[in-house]
């Protein structure tokens, strides 16, 4: 997943921006938050058998991450875009 040079639509210097591990440590704290909990409460609930919940979490959380990071990263880009304007050449 990487972020293009530029904007297709404004031309907005975007290949600068480095984002790091910022994204993927916002989502494993925002998983951890909720699926920890959501865990626990269908095996307090459902009592499912323990191969279904190893089956189940790390699908749930690969499908998650994948369907989150991109607008994760995004998000982090534009805050920085908005707060560093102009400092790294951009614009
Ligand atoms: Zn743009």
């Amino acid at each position: 997943m990487t972020v293009v040079d530029k904007c297709a639509e404004c031309g907005a210097g975007l290949g600068a921006h480095d984002v790091g591990d910022g994204a993927s440590v916002f989502l494993i704290f925002f998983l951890g938050i909720t699926m920890v909990p959501a865990a626990l409460a269908l095996d307090h609930f459902v009592h499912p058998p323990g191969w279904v919940q190893g089956l189940l979490w790390p699908a749930v959380a690969l499908g998650l991450v994948g369907l989150l990071m991109p607008a994760v990263k995004a998000y982090i880009i534009l805050l920085e875009f908005r707060h560093r304007r102009g400092s790294r050449g951009d614009r």
